[in-house]
């Protein structure tokens, strides 16, 4: 008896990213955040990163030939609704992900250009920021920095993020060849509100939440690139995926914000 008969089935959703034996960040948080928005994650490692809530202490890169294995065994054998990339560690790796990409065309991508950690560990090599921007970006259905990677993106230097600098940035990601921008919020000096903006090629949306004031932020990226990827690949518009995805990750940082797991900069729960 196929007990899966007549059962609604989830969207398979790809997360192509880096471990991160502490499980606040990377591959582990995109598992959690896509099984608690409704999807089932298969997951293709790029990396095996050494870290806790400190810091990360050693990166073990995957070869280029060994992503290229897991990718096709995932889509070889799973219908993938949308695919989402973190960590992707050289210009080797990223040009092997863009190559199966074109080959098996998920119809969702959503790339989250991860460049090095808040701790200050290098996570892309710098010679492949050109490569993440040119094989990539093109491809995405939506590119997702953080405020500190859209200035390294577009050659800014990154020193305090008002109002006014923001929008300056938002101007020069519009230079950037790729569908869509989520701009994330979360470093800017505005201690009362979170601000995500969706910069579109013809118009912007904003996308506010109340600051969570809590030391329980690592993963926050992964988090909300992942929830993306999820609601997109069950069939929401971007506009209401990426509010979906703002909530998620709000509730999440709610509902953590006061855990003390390690000694640093505490992962978000979900
Ligand atoms: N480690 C891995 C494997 C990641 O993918 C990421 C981020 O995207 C990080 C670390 C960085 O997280 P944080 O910016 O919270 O240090």
């Amino acid at each position: 008896e196929d007990r899966r008969v007549g059962k609604q089935q989830p969207p398979v959703i790809l997360t192509i990213a880096g471990s991160d034996s502490g499980a606040g960040a990377g591959i582990q948080a995109d598992l959690k955040a896509i099984s608690a928005t409704g999807g089932y994650a298969c997951t293709v490692l790029t990396a095996v990163t050494a870290q806790n809530t400190c810091g990360v202490f050693d990166v073990f890169s995957m070869s280029s030939a060994h992503v290229a294995k897991q990718l096709d065994a995932v889509f070889t054998d799973f219908s993938v609704k949308a695919v989402k990339t973190g960590m992707l560690v050289n210009a080797e790796i990223i040009k092997t992900v863009a190559a199966k990409l074109s080959d098996y065309k998920p119809q969702w991508l959503v790339v989250d250009p991860v460049l090095a950690s808040t701790s200050g560990k290098t996570l892309l090599e710098k010679e492949a920021i050109n490569a993440l921007k040119d094989i990539l970006f093109p491809i995405a259905n939506v590119v997702t920095p953080n405020l500190i990677e859209a200035s390294l993106l577009v050659g800014e230097k990154e020193d305090g993020y008002t109002d006014d600098k923001i929008s300056e940035l938002i101007i020069r990601l519009r230079d950037l060849n790729t569908k869509a921008v989520l701009l994330k919020g979360g470093h800017s000096s505005n201690q009362e509100k979170c601000t995500d903006v969706l910069v579109l090629p013809d118009k912007l949306k904003n996308f506010s939440a109340a600051r969570v004031v809590t030391p329980n932020s690592h993963g926050t990226g992964c988090t909300l690139s992942a929830a993306l990827a999820c609601y997109l690949g069950q069939g929401l518009a971007l506009d209401i995926a990426v509010e979906k995805s703002k909530c998620y990750l709000t509730e999440a940082l709610k509902n953590s914000a006061s855990w003390q797991l390690g000694n640093g900069c505490g992962p978000l729960g979900h």
